[in-house]
């Protein structure tokens, strides 16, 4: 089936031709990693992965590259302020590097809760420095970029005349002149809207590296085209990001390999929009941020319960990517609700009464889910379907209609299939049931086993502790008795 994709460049729906198939070269802009992954990370994050699921599922071969931005995002993108990562190791007395870690650490952590795969290559800016330098010389000689005091800019001004700038974010240069605020009166740019390439460091900064032009470091749009041609190619088939990043960030992207290589280097850009937290924008200044460990503990002011990874997923993927997603407690609520209905439906398979024949056909499902996918991934419409199925299981269960033994495993692979490897939903384990239904048994064994260890008894004691912690019960004993959880 043709994929549609939407084009924010061309701003259609487009049928997606790969550069050199079954190759598909897809690049996603990461995080800066200057602090814990929010609820921000998790929308670009969980589309994504999607895109990157069902591509394969589709049977091209992806190399899936989403970079880890360590250093140049500095704190305003009129190329002002402390870079973010080094401002926190500042802040913090830490080497910018350990920032970088303990932070790329915990944003995989959260990534893999979210059943979010990995990509094929994560590069690291800082890591492609001396490629960073190379692009820089080109754009230098190009003629579309100028050296001023240590730094070089990116002269948009001169690139406007021969080629489109804007022509992603729909901006028009002339507005951008009249809106750019002048920063100060000694700015060493020829013209507000120009962007860095390369910045001299002052004295007080930390991450630095030598250059033909001064001590200094990269501008941040600029890691991004040199990585992905790097490892896709000067051209390439998809890039994608949040809709924050479409301007300025990739506005520059397609202005520096335009310079560099005289020619664009993506095909298809993607833009998934924002989440809003109860209809206003999120930002630490509106009280209004929430960390992704702060919602699967529940420990925010705002939340009046911990919500799963899971849940997080499937409510995301109830928006189309391109739609707005309002955040609320209710919304999250409501999403918990349906991912266990849909995943009680899909183990009550199994137990269902067979017939000779089936009321309905497995097939259409199927098809169905399809259709809705290669329409520039309409996740909503996957789950309405995958819902229809969940209501068929229970009018099957309550007689209304049929399904005979070979429809029962079609329906498990679909729904396996579709909510499973491409949405990359799982079923929740229901600990907490879990625990409810196991806790008079193992109370009961662990006061057999107190009563041992009175006796002196150390072999039964034991042996229960034992057989216990191979069925992932882990005990701990306290002074007045014992503690235990599952695994
Ligand atoms: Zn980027």
């Amino acid at each position: 089936m043709e994929f549609k994709i939407y084009n924010t460049l061309s701003r259609k729906k487009e049928t997606f031709k790969p550069l050199n198939p079954p190759a598909v070269g897809l690049y996603v802009c990461g995080p800066t990693v200057y602090g814990d992954a929010h609820l921000g990370h998790a929308r670009p994050g969980i589309t994504f992965d999607v895109l990157y699921r069902y591509l394969k599922h589709a049977g091209y071969k992806v190399r899936y590259v989403r970079n880890i931005t360590d250093v140049g995002h500095l704190e305003n993108d009129a190329d002002e302020g402390e870079d973010k990562i080094a401002k926190k190791a500042r802040l913090e007395s830490l080497e910018p590097m350990e920032i970088v870690f303990h932070y790329m650490r915990r944003y995989h952590k959260n990534m893999d809760a979210l059943n979010v795969l990995r990509p094929d290559i994560e590069p690291q800016a800082s890591g492609h420095i001396p490629e960073q330098i190379k692009m820089v010389q080109d754009i230098l000689d190009s003629g579309f970029g100028y050296e001023a005091e240590g730094s070089v800019y990116f002269d948009v001004q001169k690139y406007a005349e021969k080629h489109d700038y804007g022509k992603l974010s729909g901006r028009k240069v002339e507005d951008l002149q009249s809106n750019t605020r002048e920063l100060d009166g000694q700015s060493e740019k020829r013209n507000p809207m120009d962007f860095a390439l390369w910045k001299k460091a002052s004295p007080q900064h930390i991450m630095r590296w030598d250059s033909p032009w001064s001590n200094g470091f990269p501008g941040w749009h600029l890691e991004c085209t040199v990585m992905s041609t790097k490892y896709l190619g000067e051209e390439f088939d998809i890039h994608g990001g949040g809709m924050d990043l479409l301007f300025p960030h990739h506005e520059c992207e397609i202005a520096q390999s335009t310079a560099a290589q005289g020619k664009e280097s993506v095909h298809y850009w993607m833009h998934n929009n924002l989440i809003t937290i109860n209809g206003q924008k999120m930002g630490k200044s509106l009280g209004n941020f929430i960390t992704l460990d702060e919602l699967f503990s529940g420990d925010h002011e705002m939340l009046d319960q911990a919500y799963s990874p899971m849940t997080i997923r499937f409510f995301i993927l109830q928006a189309h990517y391109r739609g707005t997603l309002d955040f609320s407690n209710e919304a999250l609520k409501a999403a918990e609700k349906g991912l266990k209905r849909l995943f009680r439906a899909y183990n009550q398979i199994d137990k269902l009464q067979a017939s000779d024949e089936s009321s309905f056909k497995v097939d259409e499902i199927s098809k169905k889910c399809e259709k809705a996918l290669a329409d520039d991934l309409n996740t909503p419409i996957v789950i309405s379907h995958l819902f229809e199925a969940a209501n068929l299981i229970g009018n099957i269960e309550n007689g209304s209609e049929r399904v005979t033994e070979e429809d029962k495993g079609g329906l498990k692979k679909v729904i396996g299939k579709y909510a499973t490897d491409i949405l990359g939903l799982q079923a929740e384990e229901e600990s907490q049931g879990q625990t409810d239904k196991l806790k008079p048994v193992v109370d009961l064994l662990l006061d057999i086993r107190l009563q041992s260890k009175k006796d002196k008894d150390f072999g039964t004691a034991d042996k229960i502790r034992d057989e216990l912690k191979d069925a992932g019960i882990i005990v701990r004993d306290r002074k007045d008795g014992y503690d235990w959880e599952i695994e």
